[in-house]
């Protein structure tokens, strides 16, 4: 029985496919896509960008940064109102109120 040996990929930045991105994840390995976007450039980009946004809140700026440094996928992101267009209302509940909305730009899926 012979051993498959994954071939070491490097990112543009010099991370390997075996640096260290998101300790909580099973597959501890970090991920290099085909096209050279690494999740560890992208965990380091979403930490420089913490200081160029803000709810106003420092609990839910807290929430967001760390799902950004923690989660693999999944990560939450801070959306100001005003990138929001067609916003309709869709129902009340007990929790609050529901709204469909669109969002221009989107969010870049990594
Ligand atoms: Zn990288």
């Amino acid at each position: 029985m012979s051993r498959k040996v994954e071939k070491l990929k490097y990112c543009p930045a010099g991370h390997s496919s075996e640096g260290f991105a998101y300790p909580d994840y099973f597959d501890k390995r970090n991920s290099i896509l085909s096209d050279g976007i690494c999740s560890l450039c992208t965990k380091e980009h979403l930490i420089q960008e913490f200081k160029n946004w803000s709810s106003e809140n420092t609990e839910i700026d807290k929430i967001i940064q760390e799902s950004q440094i923690k989660y693999k996928y999944d990560k939450l992101h801070w959306i100001p109102y005003y990138n929001f267009q067609n916003i309709n209302h869709i129902a009340d509940c007990d929790y609050g109120s529901v709204y469909s909305a669109k969002l221009e730009n989107g969010i870049k899926d990594d």
